[in-house]
């Protein structure tokens, strides 16, 4: 369907407000969205009980924030140029700062579905503007910290550097937790009961559209973490949110261009996020990266040597799909992307030790497409166009030996922390050496 012709049918999103309720040992938090003209939806959370005041206002700020955030995932399927959020004050600040969150956190959506707009004119947001603000008071003592944990090598390298760093008094949060996130935190010495596990129950119709060819594509997940995170961190009594995001998260992924799908886990939305939680939100917790200064392959080189946690983390979304059982799909661009990043510093053996197979050597043609991609022999993601160029560089025969070199330069020449340029042959044709000698 079409972004023009959506716009013109369903004009009106509603955000109606959000339902809590106890049940057992858990509340559960149900979001009321409608697209005026076509359906309903109800997301909800659970969480733990600890800690929560239904009255409280904090509290009542974060749960109303996280609809903020979980409405843009069923807006999107129509893109309604009118959001209406009842039963909420938002001052013109605070308006813009979501709009500026939405419109950025939806940069590859946007991208990928053709569709033109501007920070102005994509949406616009009413609020109940006679309701009174929500007063925050501060919340008394909190210390220590919450690390959100995914199961893979980066919060690993976060914990290890807390650990390092003496911080015992500290959580681990994981949304709709997988194996491999909760043995990590087991791993780094959390107990059970200092593991923090809320649930994310999507509603099922935001599937049906999509099938039906309503508008879709990638949403900013990780300010959902940032807010759920925040407020677990406010009901735990912690002070500090401690994110694992690296420096290249701040790059954008389509070239040439400010589209960035890992907006939401960039320096420019921490800061956001951060400014958010002081002026809106003033209860106390601070929000920040503890890798934000390091790349993607210091972190490698740092979890290479953390042993203990080879067998147990995982990065691969395939693989998981659904279930809570976490394996390596060994079929995807993230499993040979985790591989390539990790063979500077382990041996083939012990690559083999983690995955069973060394990606590196695999014949597959998918899978050589995916080396080249990730290693920036062309800039196309067509997957044709990809085969011609790269049979042209490249004949089939010689693609798992170019591989095996590759790594092996890696490891001889081109060391991760201190690349040897000056007695490298590649230098004369070297982006790198050419932007930094
Ligand atoms: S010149 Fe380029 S390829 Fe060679 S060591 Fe330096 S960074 Fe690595």
């Amino acid at each position: 369907m079409q972004y023009n012709e959506l716009i013109e049918r369903y004009p009106d999103f509603i955000y109606h407000g959000y339902r809590l309720a106890r049940e057992q040992n858990i509340w559960r938090v149900v979001y009321d969205f409608e697209t005026v003209g076509l359906t309903e939806f109800h997301p909800s959370w659970t969480l733990p009980a600890r800690g929560i005041d239904p009255d409280d206002p904090t509290f009542r700020e974060f749960l109303f924030s996280i609809g903020m955030v979980e409405l843009i995932s069923y807006w999107k399927a129509t893109c309604s140029p009118r959001v209406r959020v009842e039963g909420a004050c938002l001052s013109e600040g605070q308006i813009g700062w979501w709009k500026k969150l939405y419109f950025n956190g939806l940069g590859e959506f946007f991208y990928t579905n053709g569709v033109d707009v501007t920070p102005e004119n994509f949406m616009q947001i009413e609020t109940d503007s006679d309701l009174p603000r929500t007063e925050i008071t501060p919340a008394k003592e909190l210390k220590g910290c919450m690390v959100p944990v995914g199961g893979g090598k980066d919060s690993i390298v976060a914990l290890h550097i807390l650990g390092r760093s003496g911080m015992t008094d500290k959580m681990c949060f994981m949304m709709n937790h997988r194996n491999s996130a909760f043995a990590t935190a087991l791993l780094s010495g959390c107990r059970p009961e200092e593991i923090y596990r809320p649930k994310r129950y999507l509603d099922r119709k935001i599937v049906e559209l999509n099938a039906q060819g309503f508008l879709n594509g990638h949403t900013p997940l990780s300010a959902l973490i940032a807010f759920s995170a925040s407020m677990a961190a406010y009901l735990c009594g912690k002070r500090y949110v401690v994110l694992s995001n690296e420096s290249s998260a701040n790059e954008a992924s389509v070239a040439g261009s400010t589209v960035n799908h890992q907006y939401s886990k960039s320096f420019a939305f921490e800061k956001d996020f951060a400014d958010y939680l002081a002026q809106y939100i003033p209860c106390g917790v601070r929000y920040f990266s503890l890798l934000r200064p390091l790349s993607e392959i210091q972190i490698a080189a740092i979890f290479s040597r953390l042993r203990e946690y080879h067998e147990v983390f995982r990065s691969c979304n395939a693989g998981n799909a659904g279930t809570r059982f976490d394996t390596w799909c060994l079929d995807c661009s993230k499993c040979l992307f985790v591989v390539m990043i990790l063979s500077p510093f382990l041996c083939d053996a012990e690559i083999r030790d983690i995955f069973r197979i060394n990606l590196l050597n695999s014949p597959s043609e998918k899978m050589t497409r995916y080396f080249e991609q990730l290693i920036g022999l062309h800039e196309t993601k067509d997957a044709f166009k990809i085969e011609s160029i790269l049979r042209e560089l490249l004949p089939p025969e010689k693609s798992n030996d170019f591989c095996h070199r590759l790594v092996l330069h890696g490891r001889a020449v081109c060391d991760a922390r201190k690349p040897r340029c000056e007695e490298c042959c590649m230098k004369e044709i070297c982006r790198y050496y050419e932007m930094n000698k």
